[in-house]
């Protein structure tokens, strides 16, 4: 069992800004946003991390970028955006329930901190 505060989002016994939400993913803005616009989408299945991901789970990671895509085209980030996958420890994962921040509506720099 993987309960992290993102399954409270999911239950809605916590509060989010949700901006879409499927049978298999919720997208919802994030409480520190890092750009103008900045939205974490997740799988409504806990998978803990990218690292935790096995093949069975390759549909819903590829339905996981489809859904940032529309959920760009919905946010009007027509200039471009970045797509990060903190995973782990040194990755600077702080919530262990897998999340895809999409990040846009200002330059991004290279390399990322
Ligand atoms: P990460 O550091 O990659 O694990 O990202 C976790 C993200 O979750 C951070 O950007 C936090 O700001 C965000 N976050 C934590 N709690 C909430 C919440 N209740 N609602 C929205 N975003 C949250």
């Amino acid at each position: 069992m993987n309960e992290t505060i993102f399954s409270k989002i999911i239950r809605r016994e916590i509060p989010a800004d949700i901006v879409y939400e499927d049978d298999l993913a919720l997208a919802f803005r994030d409480v520190h946003p890092q750009a103008p616009v900045h939205i974490l989408v997740i799988p409504k299945q806990p998978i803990v991390s990218i690292a935790e991901a096995t093949a069975a789970d390759a549909a819903l990671l590829g339905h996981l970028l489809l859904t940032v895509k529309q959920v760009a085209t919905q946010e009007g980030l027509d200039e471009g955006y970045r797509v990060v996958i903190n995973t782990g420890t040194d990755g600077g994962q702080t919530v262990f329930h897998l999340h895809l921040h999409l990040l846009g509506k200002r330059m991004m720099t290279w390399p990322p901190g």
